[in-house]
């Protein structure tokens, strides 16, 4: 069944006929976040990405975008599996969608963070969502272990 709304999507996407898309993407969507008529969520992951990845034209759509949203926030077990690695190898266009949704959400903007310790200097990249996110102030150098305030040392690139 699931199988055959994703048929259904990917045809209805390919020549436009637009009300018959969004019915499929809506059961779609259903069943990928809610698990309906007893669909075991990952295979049916693993079936969508095939599914989208290996019909897409490298536009993003509605489906595209839910996918990776879905993958990024409800699906760590999955993206965590070795299943998850293969389908990034057989798809890059994968890859390629949620390093820029990633980027988008401002999780690869870095700070280079200089140990101030004068022969040290150690060089960290810390993540800037993750400063906000967790609303840190200081850390240890990763090399001599100096405690020091990110405010007397944060240099932006
Ligand atoms: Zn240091």
């Amino acid at each position: 069944m699931f199988a055959v709304l994703l048929d259904i999507h990917v045809i209805a996407d390919k020549y436009v006929v637009t009300a018959l898309r969004d019915h499929a993407l809506k059961d779609i969507k259903d069943i990928l976040t809610r698990g309906n008529y007893g669909q075991d969520i990952p295979a049916c992951l693993s079936d969508a990405i095939e599914a989208y990845y290996g019909a897409a034209t490298g536009l993003s759509s509605d489906l595209g975008d839910f996918l990776v949203a879905i993958l990024l926030e409800q699906q760590q077990d999955f993206t965590n599996s070795d299943a998850f690695d293969a389908l990034i190898q057989s798809y890059p266009q994968l890859a390629v969608d949620l390093t820029m949704s990633q980027k988008q959400a401002g999780w690869l903007n870095t700070y280079r963070v200089v140990c101030p310790q004068s022969d040290c200097r150690f060089v960290q990249p810390l993540q800037a969502k993750r400063l906000q996110k967790q609303c840190l102030t200081s850390a240890y150098c990763q090399r001599c272990g100096l405690y020091y305030r990110f405010s007397d040392v944060l240099k932006i690139n």
